[in-house]
């Protein structure tokens, strides 16, 4: 029993258990053990599927209708780097407050410690925190644009997106830029507790000093915004527009279901819903 169980090399072999049953395939020689980062895989993404019709498109193709559908229009879930390459001109941006990054001030535990969440993270992806912000050209104008990454920590609202908003504010009234926001999050942090709520009044009072200088804040939501995140600045734009059919809300469907054991019928919380509400002042049908 113990051999069968410790002949890890045999199993890697495709060898195991060969005289039980014969495998449709087998790796013929021995010692065949391909690291998985040197392992020559299918170009991540090369296909890729329409999670609301099933459309099976290229990614290139893709691409070129710039992450809309090109049956339905629904419109993909993008991270920074792709939204900076559909708007900023020729993809040349410069990347604003790189050195800023989290710290556990609490030792903060979950399924996981707080601090080593962060490391995991930083180590397999190349992102600091939830947001990035970046200034460059848009049809030829100089603006701020600040995006988050929901693969970092469901675009939580933390103590570094807070300072970085500022930052942002701060870097707009002193080269006198538009700042635009695209909010992509579950809402607070809640491993950063009290010092992530404090960044919805940190942010909602620097939006105070870019109005005052008379510069415009433009909010674009997307799936999904939530949270502390549509209770601050995300709502707060001159202009707050929506990607159609991306939820928006304060407590998401499942939430809401837990909390008050009761199932809506209707997603109420889709752009469209908040638009007919005058939250926004348009809901995005065209491409971005
Ligand atoms: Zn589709």
């Amino acid at each position: 029993m113990a051999e069968e169980i410790e002949d890890f090399d045999a199993d890697l072999a495709g060898e195991q258990g060969k005289d039980q049953k014969t495998g449709w395939f087998r790796r013929i020689k021995k010692g065949i053990l391909t690291k998985t980062s040197e392992k020559k895989e299918t170009q991540e993404g090369l296909w890729t599927k329409c999670p609301e019709c099933n459309y099976i498109s290229t990614f290139a193709e893709l691409k070129e209708q710039l992450y809309v559908c090109p049956k339905c229009e629904y419109h993909h879930r993008l991270n920074s780097f792709q939204y900076y390459e559909v708007l900023f001109d020729n993809n040349e941006y410069e990347e604003l407050f790189t050195n800023i990054k989290s710290k556990d001030l609490l030792g903060f535990t979950d399924l996981k410690p707080y601090k080593k969440r962060l490391e995991d993270i930083w180590s397999n992806t190349s992102l600091n925190d939830s947001v990035r912000v970046a200034v460059g050209k848009v049809d030829g104008e100089k603006i701020v644009i600040a995006a988050m990454d929901f693969e970092f920590i469901g675009g939580s609202l933390g103590s570094v997106m807070g300072e970085k908003f500022a930052r942002a504010v701060d870097y707009c009234i002193k080269h006198k830029l538009p700042y635009m926001m695209i909010n992509k999050s579950g809402g607070a942090r809640m491993m950063e507790s009290a010092f992530s709520l404090m960044q919805m009044a940190k942010t909602s009072g620097k939006l105070s000093q870019l109005s005052d200088a008379k510069l415009p804040y433009i909010s674009l939501l997307t799936d999904p915004t939530f949270g502390g995140v549509s209770a601050s600045f995300a709502m707060l734009g001159d202009l707050n527009i929506a990607e159609p059919g991306a939820l928006i809300g304060f407590a998401g469907p499942r939430v809401i279901k837990e909390t008050i054991k009761k199932i809506f019928l209707t997603v109420f919380s889709e752009a469209n819903f908040c638009w007919s509400m005058a939250f926004l002042i348009s809901s995005l049908t065209e491409k971005i």
